[in-house]
């Protein structure tokens, strides 16, 4: 097999064609800029205003509560920036979870050193935060709750529904982190009772580069960046109508056929899963069995580097992941996969399989080959391992 197997879906997604199609006329013909009085220009203005509505429709929401950005790095950081500062008169304490994406635990930092104070939630061994510990951690001064809806290494997905509550229950405004979910599970601001929520065009096949932020009517936040008056004044700066019409394709079609896709995938990733923990031995499943994302597997082996796994893998064309991409370059252990309690040396022999429906049956079985003689491999010239073979034979 000379193929390309794209299996790191967390990192980012193939654009769909139909919305690339979509996007082209925004480029060449349809380029006017959207907020000129021209009607030439109105074109683009009301394929915007049509993914406003599209995105809102997902969610339970109205359009005028979708505020467009320039990513999911970027929502998040507005959307715990903003409430920090539009509500730094009531409190400076912010409850967050351990196992976040850096976008909002650097943020959270960030924050930190102004002199606001963040809890940073545990998780248990299956990456779940519980609501216990949200509601000890939960102050007078407590002015936002922001936990993410799935996680991006592990695929755990939290109980943001319970989490939401618990916020409104107390007066608190609820932010979640929803890149990895929105698009494939489902969602309703309402139902969750999710005050402000950040998505992703490239996670869920739109272009890169653009995202969104959804916030409730009512909401203050503070303005992100100052210039124009595009999105309410809020966000300035001339709309990315291409990657706006792109997204708001993407999102459309993520909504028509997400029960569809997510059996379509879980299937595969079931077989992946099933084959891998069968027939490769001191192997173990991160993240939750149950409350998981359908497309993502995240196994850790012993006596192996993540790092040498992935090298191996991409010899053979095989994308992987051993943590998040962000990580990648640094000998740190992920943090999540630390917070749910693995010890370093286990943390650093994992790997993440993140699938699409573009996968086949025949790709799972040739990574799960593949995979399998990688591991004797790397483990065979392993010292660790070696010492390990002897302690076990001591044992018996
Ligand atoms: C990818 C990702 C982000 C960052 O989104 P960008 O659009 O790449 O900035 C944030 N949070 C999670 C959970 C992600 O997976």
């Amino acid at each position: 097999m000379n193929q390309l197997i794209y299996m790191d879906n967390a990192a980012t997604t193939r654009m769909s064609e139909k919305a690339f199609e979509k996007m082209k006329p925004y480029f060449l013909e349809n380029y006017g800029n959207p907020s000129s009085v021209y009607q030439f220009a109105s074109r683009g203005k009301a394929a915007v205003d049509e993914a406003r509505e599209t995105i809102a429709g997902l969610l339970g929401a109205s359009a005028n509560e979708i505020y467009f950005t320039a990513g999911g790095s970027e929502s998040d950081n507005w959307a715990i920036k903003g409430v920090a500062d539009s509500l730094k008169a009531k409190g400076k304490h912010i409850i967050t979870s351990s196992i976040e994406h850096h976008a909002v635990l650097h943020t959270c930092e960030f924050l930190e050193k102004q002199g606001y104070e963040v809890t940073y939630l545990p998780v248990d061994e299956n990456g779940k935060v519980s609501a216990e510990e949200l509601l000890k951690a939960i102050r007078p001064d407590t002015i936002l709750i922001s936990i993410m809806f799935a996680n991006n290494e592990i695929g755990t997905i939290q109980d943001i529904e319970v989490f939401g509550r618990i916020a409104k229950e107390h007066g608190i405004l609820f932010h979640t982190d929803a890149v990895q979910a929105f698009g494939h599970v489902p969602i309703h601001v309402d139902e969750m009772h999710i005050d402000l929520l950040s998505a992703s065009g490239h996670k869920f096949n739109g272009p890169k580069g653009v995202g969104f932020l959804y916030v409730r009517k009512g909401v203050r936040l503070t303005n992100l960046i100052h210039g124009g008056s595009q999105e309410r004044a809020k966000r300035a700066g001339t709309t990315n109508v291409t990657g706006i019409v792109g997204m708001g394709e993407a999102a459309g079609e993520a909504g028509a056929l997400m029960t569809e896709r997510a059996e379509k995938i879980r299937t595969l990733r079931d077989h992946l899963m099933e084959r891998v923990l069968a027939e490769i031995p001191y192997v173990k499943l991160n993240g939750s069995k149950t409350d998981r994302l359908p497309n993502n597997a995240n196994f850790s082996f012993r006596f192996i580097e993540g790092e040498s796994l992935l090298i191996l893998l991409d010899q053979n064309g095989i994308c992987a992941s051993s943590g998040s991409a962000c990580t990648s370059g640094s000998l740190d252990p992920s943090h999540v996969l630390l917070a749910i309690g693995l010890p370093h040396e286990i943390a650093h022999g994992s790997l993440r399989l993140t699938l699409s429906e573009e996968n086949t049956m025949e790709e799972v079985d040739f990574v799960v080959d593949t995979l399998k003689k990688i591991v004797e491999r790397l483990r065979n010239m392993s010292p660790l391992d070696e010492d390990f073979v002897k302690e076990q034979k001591k044992e018996k």
